[in-house]
């Protein structure tokens, strides 16, 4: 069984990718064949190909998330020819990754495909949407309705934010997209997004002081972004309200006080999708496919092949992605 995947690999400090033909010897342990249909392109894909410590071993193959068809399986979960979604626990870091035709992984890491998605559809959702929908049910949790008051998405334009803003739409939230590129106007409000706010400005201390809490403003806070952002997010966040973060592409560094949690009583919580636990994930999963709007993520997602990935990596770094990026595996030739 000769396959192709997409191998990362250290050469005098620097990475190169390369697409490569394998075969079974190849293959890492598991209990569960897959056939990978689609895999996709996230911030975190981005930073593996960016050497920025995502992947230590190598050779590699990225590729966080992935979605495909079982072809062997030694559990008594799954069986040959049962759709199967994989995101996180560490493949595309740890483990192999979703740029390869095919792989190995263990059972416990696998979630059937719910009734109602595509193997495509489960990547153009991916770890980004995942994510999104585990951030919603973050502030639901919390008591944010959408009767609480607004709610300010930010790194709006990316993948987590898009499906952020579309789920939150949907359910009928009143969305500020806070973004860095006001281009994207017409296609923030085509999610959903009522309010389109300017990063630089939303950075600007309207008070005096470094501290300074600003007007209250949003019932519920998505960030995606961290750094100065998230400190200006809390500072705007209103009494009682809940901030739901889990990125890092604005910095790892939160310059804040006490202030926004002992006089606003803000709650600020941590989104990990990565070691999710399997009955949260199947929950989150299955409300994707309710209440995720069809034509949005088609407006949402871009397709590209394993080729095409190190150039769409290094666009995710600067910041100039837009949505989400697929990625079709299983018909990717060898010459890209
Ligand atoms: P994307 O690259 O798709 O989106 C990030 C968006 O952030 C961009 O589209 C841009 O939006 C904005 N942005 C980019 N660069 C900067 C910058 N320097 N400062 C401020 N804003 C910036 O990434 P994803 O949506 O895939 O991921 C977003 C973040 O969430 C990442 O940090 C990722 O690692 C994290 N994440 C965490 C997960 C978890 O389990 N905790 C799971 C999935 C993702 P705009 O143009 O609108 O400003």
């Amino acid at each position: 069984m000769d396959f192709k995947a997409l191998l990362l690999k250290q050469e005098n400090n620097s990475l190169k990718a390369s697409i490569e033909q394998l075969n079974e010897t190849n293959l890492p342990q598991g209990d569960v064949l897959v056939e990978v249909h689609y895999s996709s392109l996230n911030y975190k894909d981005a930073m593996a190909f960016g050497n920025k410590g995502i992947i230590r071993k190598f050779p590699a193959v990225p590729g966080i998330d992935l979605s495909g068809i079982v072809v062997e399986s030694n559990s008594a979960k799954f069986k040959s020819g049962d759709s199967v979604v994989l995101t996180g626990w560490g493949i595309g870091e740890k483990h192999w990754g979703g740029y390869t035709q095919m792989t190995r992984v263990k059972s416990e890491w696998l979630t059937l495909l719910p009734n109602g998605l595509s193997l495509k559809m489960a990547m153009q959702i991916g770890t980004a949407g995942l994510t999104a929908m585990l951030s919603v049910m973050t502030l639901e949790k919390n008591g944010i309705e959408p009767s609480s008051g607004d709610v300010l998405v930010t790194g709006a334009s990316g993948g987590v934010g898009s499906i952020a803003i579309a789920l939150l739409a949907r359910k009928g939230y009143h969305v500020t997209a806070l973004t860095g590129h006001l281009e994207n106007t017409d296609y923030l409000k085509s999610l959903g997004a009522a309010t389109v706010l300017d990063r630089q400005s939303f950075l600007i201390h309207k008070r005096p002081g470094r501290f300074s809490m600003e007007t209250e403003t949003y019932a519920g806070v998505i960030d995606t972004v961290g750094g100065q952002v998230l400190a200006a997010a809390l500072s705007r966040a209103k009494y009682g309200s809940c901030v739901a973060m889990c990125g890092l592409v604005g910095g790892t560094d939160v310059d804040t006080s006490v202030f926004p949690f002992i006089l606003r009583a803000i709650k600020l919580i941590g989104i990990d999708s990565v070691m999710c636990p399997s009955d949260v994930r199947e929950l989150a999963w299955r409300r994707i496919v309710e209440e995720m709007p069809k034509e949005i993520i088609e407006r949402a997602t871009i397709e590209i092949t394993l080729g095409q990935i190190p150039m769409y990596a290094q666009k995710m770094l600067e910041g100039t992605a837009r949505g989400r990026t697929i990625v079709q595996v299983i018909e990717s030739q060898l010459e890209e």
